[in-house]
């Protein structure tokens, strides 16, 4: 399983993309690496793509997984991070719920279907 790098704040919020400071406590964050699989929140499908991607461009939120480990204490993560990603998978495959994983290439966040 691979990871992607995010950032955590001690009040639990983490961040991905990471930020430095958290947009909720002002607090300093740490760096984190999360686990890069997820569930499909919501997808849309663009029939129309601005310059440089391709139509049909899928767009969809996916929420990652990220659960306590050892180095957490139980409960510290106020909520799963959620982020947009450019859908990777055949739009006759997409579905809600769908478990998913995530790469980063370049500035944009990309989803897959899992054992790929
Ligand atoms: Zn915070």
């Amino acid at each position: 399983m691979g990871t992607l790098n995010a950032s955590m704040c001690v009040c639990g919020q983490i961040f991905i993309p990471p930020k430095q400071r958290c947009i909720i406590c002002t607090g300093k964050t740490e760096p984190r690496e999360i686990n890069d699989t997820g569930n499909i929140m919501t997808y849309t499908v663009l029939q129309v793509a601005h310059d440089g991607f391709d139509a049909p461009l899928i767009l969809g939120i996916v929420e990652l997984d990220v659960s306590a480990d050892k180095n957490d204490e139980i409960g510290k993560i106020a909520a799963n991070p959620k982020i947009i990603c450019q859908g990777q998978v055949p739009e006759k495959d997409l579905r809600i719920g769908m478990k998913v994983k995530v790469k980063k290439i370049d500035d944009i966040y990309i989803f897959m279907k899992m054992g790929i």
